[in-house]
């Protein structure tokens, strides 16, 4: 989509940090960090969120988070860590591209609502 912030992260046309890429999925640090590690995971083709998960997507859905979990490891959040999805304006979601944040690195809060 060619008005769509992380859609333009993945063609390049706008800067981000890069943490993991392949074929399908890309992950870069939040601009915006709310924890010592904070990754977001994207499918590169655009999906809006989380309510167009279907069976057609499930397997590259179910890629961003296995590759979630490896960046938990490579990051050493040994700890813990907290994958996060907002959908829609009552979850907060601020840009309409499915995303997976990947939070850790600190005791996160325990309000998840
Ligand atoms: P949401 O609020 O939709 O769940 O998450 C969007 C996230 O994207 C926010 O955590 C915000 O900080 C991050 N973000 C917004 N614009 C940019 C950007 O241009 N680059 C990066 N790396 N992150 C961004
Ligand atoms: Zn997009």
């Amino acid at each position: 989509m060619s008005d769509c912030l992380f859609c333009k992260i993945v063609a390049g046309e706008i800067p981000s940090t890069k943490v993991y890429e392949d074929e399908t999925v890309y992950a870069f640090r939040d601009i915006a960090p709310q924890a010592p590690t904070h990754v977001l995971v994207i499918p590169k083709v655009h999906i809006k969120d989380a309510s167009e998960i279907t069976a057609e997507n499930a397997a590259l859905v179910a890629h961003c988070l296995e590759v979630a979990a490896m960046i938990a490891k490579q990051e050493n959040l040994t700890g813990g860590f907290r994958i996060v999805s907002n959908c829609g304006a009552d979850a907060g979601q601020t840009v309409n591209h499915l995303h997976f944040h990947v939070l850790g690195g600190k005791t996160l809060s325990t309000e998840m609502a």
